[in-house]
């Protein structure tokens, strides 16, 4: 499963977050293929999506869908030259899919700050550097072993070459590799190599808990999003402290909890929804008078292979998929009327799912 790495420099507010992730829990017995591990939270998909079928089905049993996010703690100054838990951090990093990067924004003279002083850039700048460090480290290596073959004009090694030439020249000037731009074939040689700086990032800004209703009065948090632009990044909000608060509290508690704090949907929530978006991940769901379930997928696969994620057996004996859209569905009012009007579709093994799909299988056991 996917994936996301949270990582900020010491005391920004990580841990708070990450507690604020496994209090909110989802209850795991839901989610057996989630991995049990401490530094990995388990969040639930919040979907209205969901609710609405589930108004419509009124099922028996309602199940969101879940991901995970991975606590990767230790990066320091140094840490691609082995500084710290460098080496250890550096490989934790490698293993997730998108990283969601915290940066303190908040004042409180009672919290150290690593460097003396609040200042959001810095920090950011501090830790991508370490990322670009060990991506520097990792292409020369890899360009000493395919020198000898391109001087050779081995057609391959020559491409791979220039491919760890342009790399190697962006991180020179201090550049993730997602900023380099490539052809089709030349982002297959980049992925083959598991770069740090590939991965899709996200700035998670966090502020004072009187901050959370005017967070663009602080000036951190513009500096942060004036940098994530130019990296074509989003930015999400959060009090850690306060999502904390939030975490602790139940369905109803929590509404009137936000709605006391003038705002309609929690950081995390909001940090959820972007880190999905983020993971390349969409939802797809079954419904019926038993269940009404999400599930995950990861955009871009086919019937059969989401079939699979339900069981192997629904994969294995793929026959095709009764579709209908959520949209279609809902405006339709009942899944009869949809097939009335025709909006129930029989897709076959070369469908591509789609965000938002009511789906059933049909398949052989
Ligand atoms: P980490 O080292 O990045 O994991 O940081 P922690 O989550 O341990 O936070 C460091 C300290 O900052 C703790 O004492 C937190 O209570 C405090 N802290 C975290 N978020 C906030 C916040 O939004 N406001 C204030 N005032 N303190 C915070």
């Amino acid at each position: 499963a996917l994936t996301a790495g949270i990582v900020g420099l010491p005391n920004v507010g990580k841990s708070t977050l990450f507690n604020a992730i496994t209090q909110a829990g989802a209850e795991s017995a839901n989610y057996p293929f989630c991995t049990i591990d401490p530094n990995v939270g388990i969040v639930e998909v919040p979907d209205q999506r969901l609710y609405k079928l589930s108004d419509m089905y009124q099922p028996k049993k309602t199940i969101p869908t879940a991901f995970e996010f991975t606590d990767i703690a230790g990066i320091v100054k140094g840490a691609s030259k082995g500084e710290g838990l460098g080496n250890q951090f550096l490989s934790h990093i490698r293993q997730v899919d998108a990283i969601c990067h915290v940066v303190r924004c908040f004042q409180d003279e009672n919290i150290t700050h690593v460097s003396g002083q609040v200042d959001p850039i810095s920090d950011i700048e501090t830790i991508n550097l370490e990322l670009i460090l060990a991506d520097l480290d990792t292409v020369t290596k890899r360009m000493q072993r395919v020198e000898k073959m391109a001087k050779q004009k081995d057609k391959e090694a020559v491409a791979e070459f220039e491919v760890l030439s342009k790399l190697k020249e962006a991180f020179e000037e201090e550049k993730p590799a997602r900023a380099v731009s490539f052809s089709e074939d030349e982002e297959k040689l980049v992925k083959g190599l598991h770069l740090l700086t590939s991965k899709p990032v996200l700035y998670v800004a966090n502020v004072g808990e009187d901050e959370l209703l005017d967070a663009d009065a602080n000036e951190n948090v513009q500096k942060v999003k004036d940098f994530a632009a130019k990296d074509e990044a989003e930015v999400i909000v959060v009090s850690a402290k306060v999502e904390s608060e939030i975490a602790e509290l139940d369905g109803e508690e929590k509404e009137a909890f936000l709605e006391e704090l003038g705002i309609a949907e929690s950081g995390l929530d909001q940090l959820i929804k972007a880190t999905y978006q983020l993971l390349g991940l969409g939802t797809y769901f079954t419904a019926g008078e038993q269940e009404v379930r999400a599930w995950t997928f990861q955009k871009g696969i086919k019937a059969p292979k989401a079939a699979g994620i339900i069981h192997s057996d629904f994969e294995k004996g793929f026959i095709r998929a009764e579709t209908v859209s959520y949209d279609d569905l809902m405006e339709a009012g009942s899944e009869h009327t949809a097939k009335e009007n025709g909006n129930v579709r029989l897709e076959g093994k070369e469908y591509i799912v789609k965000d938002g799909d009511v789906m059933h299988f049909r398949f052989n056991v």
